[in-house]
C-alpha cells in the first residue's frame, strides 16, 4: 500500500554498508547492490534523521579467508565466539573498496558509525559484533536521542541488514526493514531465512513506496 506509512521524529533510517567492496567491481560484490543507491538517497531526503554504518576492517581480519591457510571463501569457520563465514578480503581500512558508493548521497547523515575493526571478530550487526554481547554504542546513541524505531535498508539484506533487524528488536527498537532498497548474498538459502527469521521477530518488512 503506498504512502500509508508516516514517519515521525523518532525514526531513523540507517543505511547498511553501502560501500564499493559491496556493489558490482567490488571485492564482495552483491548482485545489484549498486541499485539500491537511488532509492537510499531518496529515503535519506524523507528521514528526520539518517545513520550510516561502515564495514571497517583491519589487514588480515578474522573474517577474511585469506587469514585462514586451505580455506576459501564463502567456508564456515568456527571462531572462538561461533560460526564464522569466511569472505573475500574486503572494506579494509583507508582502501577504495571501503569507501561510500560515489553516488550515496545522505548530506544530513548525522553518524556514521564503523564496526568490524577488531581483527579478532567480525561484527554484521550495527549493535553488536558476533559474539552476540559486544555493543557498537550505536543502542545508546539512539536511545539517548529518544530514536525508537529503525528502518533498515542496503547490503547485504541476509547478513549485516538481517542482523541489526534481529538486535534492533532484541534493544527494544521498533525495526522495518525497507526489502527494495536492500539486495541478497543469499548463502544457502540465506535470504528465505532471513525473511523467516524477520516475520518471528516481529520487524516488518516493506516496500519504499509504503512510506509517505
Ligand atoms: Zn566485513
Amino acid at each position: 500500500m503506498a504512502g500509508t506509512l508516516s514517519l515521525t521524529a523518532h525514526d531513523v533510517l540507517i543505511a547498511v554498508d553501502v560501500q564499493n567492496d559491496f556493489c558490482p567491481g567490488g571485492r564482495l560484490a552483491v548482485p545489484g547492490g549498486d541499485e539500491i543507491v537511488p532509492a537510499i538517497n531518496r529515503l535519506a531526503e524523507k528521514f528526520p534523521h539518517v545513520v550510516l554504518t561502515q564495514d571497517w576492517h583491519p589487514p588480515a581480519h578474522l573474517s577474511f579467508a585469506s587469514s585462514h591457510p586451505g580455506r576459501k571463501p564463502f567456508e564456515t569457520i568456527a571462531a572462538p565466539y561461533g560460526p564464522q563465514e569466511l569472505w573475500p578480503d574486503h572494506c579494509v581500512q583507508n582502501t577504495p573498496g571501503a569507501e561510500f558508493r560515489r553516488d550515496l548521497l545522505a548530506p544530513r547523515a548525522e553518524l556514521i558509525l564503523r564496526k568490524g575493526y577488531r581483527r579478532e571478530i567480525d561484527s554484521y550487526s550495527a549493535f553488536y559484533e558476533n559474539d552476540h554481547t559486544t555493543p557498537t554504542g550505536l543502542a545508546g546513541y539512539l536511545k539517548e536521542r529518544g530514536l525508537t524505531r529503525v528502518f533498515l535498508a542496503g547490503l547485504a539484506f541476509d547478513f549485516c541488514v538481517r542482523f541489526s533487524a534481529e538486535d534492533a528488536r532484541r534493544c527494544g527498537f521498533a525495526a522495518v526493514v525497507i526489502a527494495d532498497a536492500c539486495r541478497g548474498i543469499d548463502l544457502d538459502g540465506s535470504v528465505a531465512a532471513t525473511r523467516r527469521r524477520l516475520a518471528e521477530l516481529g520487524a516488518a518488512v516493506i516496500d519504499a513506496d509504503a512510506i509517505a
